[in-house]
C-alpha cells in the first residue's frame, strides 16, 4: 500500500516517495507566540500530527524528522510586550511574552494529543543562517540593499535562466498580474512593487542583530526568511514535505520557495506542499470583532482534548471545517463509547480498514467510519485509536474526568445505587423509581443487567 498526498504545487494527489526512507523530513510553519492560540491554529497542529504519526508507522519512529518552528521575533510580539509590561525594558518584556505564550501553546497542543515535533527551532536562534542565505541571495543577484533594508526581487528570479522554479508557481499566480495589481503606495526603497523584505532596520529599543550584506546598522529579519533558514538548518536544502494553513500559500510559502531555491540553486525546496483548509465557527468566520474567537485554552475547560481532536478529524484536512457545539457533543459521545469498548484493552495491530483511508491523503472521515465498524474487535479498535493519538487515558480516568466536570459525586451515586438495589430486592418499586429519577436529575444514567447496575454521566 502506498501513501498518496495532495500537493499544492502540482495540484494533484501523488504517490509519496521520500528522498531518503531512513530520514523522512517534514517542516510545518508554527505559531507566532504573542497570544493564546485559537482553535483555527489547532487545525494544522492536529492534521500534521496525524501525518507525523502515520509516517512513523510507515517508516519507523527513528526515521522521521518533524520540524515545527516558533516565531519569536515579530511586530505583534513587540506590540504585546509594550502593552502588557510597560515598566520593563522592551527586550525583557518580549522574553516574558514569548516564554509565557510558548508554554501555553505547549500545554494546549499536548492536551490535544499531539506529539512534540522532533525539533522546535526558534527564529531568534537562527539569525546566523538567515544572514547567510541573505548574503547568498545578494551575491547571486536575487536581492539588493536599499536604505538599510535587504529586498528580494521576484523579477530577478524569473529573469534568471536556470533550474529555478517560476516565482508564482506555488500559488498559481503570474508575476505580471501581481505587478499590475500592486498597491500604489509602495515603500520608496523598493525597486519594484513585488519586492519583499528579507531584512529591515530595527526601531530603537527593538531586538536587533548585526546585519548581513555589509549594512552598518543593526536590524532584524523579515518573516519569510525565518522559515527558509530553520528548514535549511534542520532539514537541508531540499526535503520531503512542507505544510501549513492554506492562508500561508501566498505570500509566505511562495517567498520561502523563492529564497531557498535561489540561495541554493535548486529546482525545489520541498517535494510535497500540503495545506489545511480554514476553520470557521457556527457558520461564521472566526474574528475578534464578531466575538466568536475561541481559544484552545477556553475549549479545554469544557471538553477533553481528545474530543477536540476527534472533532477536527471528522473533516478531511483540505476542506473547510465548520466548528459547532452540536458536532462537539457528538464527538464526545463517540469517544465515551470508544473509551468504554477499547481503552482498557491491550492494543492489537491497527486495522487495514483504518490505514487504507489514511494512506489516501489522510481521509479521516473515512477513517472514523472504519473505526465505528471496529466496535466488535476491541483490540483492533484500541490499536487503531492509539495510532491516531487517542486513548491516552484509562476508561476509569475518562469517566472520572467527566464526573469531575459535571460535579457528580461518585461516592454519593454508588450509595444511591446500593439503596435502589436494596429497595428493588424488597420489591419497593416506588422507592427504587424515586432513586432512579433522583439520579437522572443529577445527570446520571443507570443501566441494569444480569451482572448488576452500571452508571455513567449523561452528557
Ligand atoms: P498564525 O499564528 O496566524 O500565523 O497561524 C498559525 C497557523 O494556523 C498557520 O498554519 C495558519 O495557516 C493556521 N490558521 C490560522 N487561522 C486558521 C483557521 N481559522 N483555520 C485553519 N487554520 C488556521
Ligand atoms: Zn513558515
Amino acid at each position: 500500500m502506498e501513501l498518496r498526498l495532495y500537493d499544492t504545487l502540482s495540484r494533484e494527489k501523488r504517490t509519496f516517495v521520500p528522498l531518503d526512507a531512513n530520514n523522512v523530513r517534514m517542516y510545518v510553519c508554527g505559531p507566532t507566540v504573542y497570544d493564546f492560540a485559537h482553535i483555527g491554529n489547532a487545525r494544522p497542529v492536529i492534521v500534521f500530527d496525524v501525518l507525523f504519526r502515520l509516517l512513523r508507522h510507515l517508516y519507523g519512529e527513528a526515521h522521521v524528522k518533524y520540524v515545527r518552528n516558533i516565531t519569536d521575533v515579530d511586530d505583534k510580539i513587540n506590540d504585546r510586550a509594550a502593552r502588557d509590561f510597560p515598566g520593563l525594558p522592551l527586550n525583557e518584556a518580549i522574553r516574558k511574552v514569548t516564554e509565557q505564550t510558548g508554554k501555553q501553546f505547549h500545554a494546549d497542543v499536548d492536551a490535544l494529543g499531539c506529539l512534540r515535533p522532533t525539533v522546535e527551532p526558534r527564529a531568534t536562534e537562527h539569525i546566523g543562517e538567515m544572514r547567510e542565505i541573505i548574503e547568498r541571495l545578494v551575491a547571486g543577484g536575487f536581492a539588493y540593499v536599499a536604505e538599510d533594508h535587504v529586498l528580494f526581487s521576484p523579477q530577478a528570479m524569473n529573469a534568471a535562466n536556470s533550474v529555478l522554479p517560476r516565482y508564482g508557481a506555488l500559488s498559481n499566480r503570474s508575476l505580471d498580474e501581481m505587478i499590475a495589481g500592486a498597491r500604489v503606495d509602495v515603500a520608496p526603497y523598493k525597486k519594484d512593487s513585488t519586492d519583499f523584505v528579507l531584512w529591515k532596520p530595527s526601531k530603537p529599543g527593538e531586538p536587533s542583530w548585526p546585519s548581513p550584506a555589509g549594512i552598518a546598522a543593526h536590524g532584524r529579519p523579515g518573516w519569510h526568511i525565518e522559515c527558509s533558514a530553520m528548514a535549511w538548518k534542520h532539514l537541508g536544502e531540499h526535503f520531503d514535505i512542507h505544510g501549513g494553513g492554506i492562508d500561508l500559500v501566498f505570500p509566505h510559502h511562495e517567498n520561502e520557495v523563492a529564497q531557498t531555491c535561489c540561495a541554493f540553486h535548486r529546482e525545489r525546496m520541498a517535494n510535497t506542499w500540503m495545506h489545511n483548509g480554514f476553520l470557521q465557527v457556527e457558520g461564521e468566520k472566526m474574528s475578534k470583532s464578531l466575538g466568536n474567537f475561541i481559544t484552545i485554552h477556553e475549549l479545554l475547560a469544557d471538553w477533553p482534548g481528545e474530543v477536540l481532536r476527534l472533532n477536527m478529524l471528522k473533516t478531511q484536512y483540505r476542506s473547510p471545517i465548520d466548528w459547532t457545539m452540536k458536532s462537539l457533543e457528538e464527538s464526545a459521545k463517540t469517544l465515551d463509547d470508544w473509551y468504554r469498548v477499547a481503552a482498557d484493552v491491550a492494543p492489537g495491530k491497527p486495522a487495514a480498514s483504518v490505514i487504507e483511508p489514511m494512506l489516501d491523503d489522510l481521509n479521516t472521515p473515512q477513517v472514523i467510519a472504519a473505526l465505528h465498524g471496529l466496535r466488535s474487535d476491541a483490540a483492533a479498535l484500541s490499536g487503531s485509536l492509539r495510532l491516531l493519538g487517542f486513548l491516552a487515558e484509562s476508561a476509569a480516568q475518562w469517566e472520572g474526568r467527566k464526573q469531575q466536570a459535571s460535579g457528580v459525586d461518585a461516592t454519593e451515586v454508588e450509595r444511591l445505587i446500593a439503596e435502589r438495589t436494596a429497595a428493588r430486592s424488597r420489591k419497593d418499586f416506588r422507592e427504587s423509581d424515586r432513586i432512579r429519577d433522583l439520579l437522572a436529575a443529577m445527570g446520571v444514567a443507570i443501566k441494569d443487567s444480569k451482572e448488576g447496575t452500571t452508571w455513567e454521566v449523561a452528557r
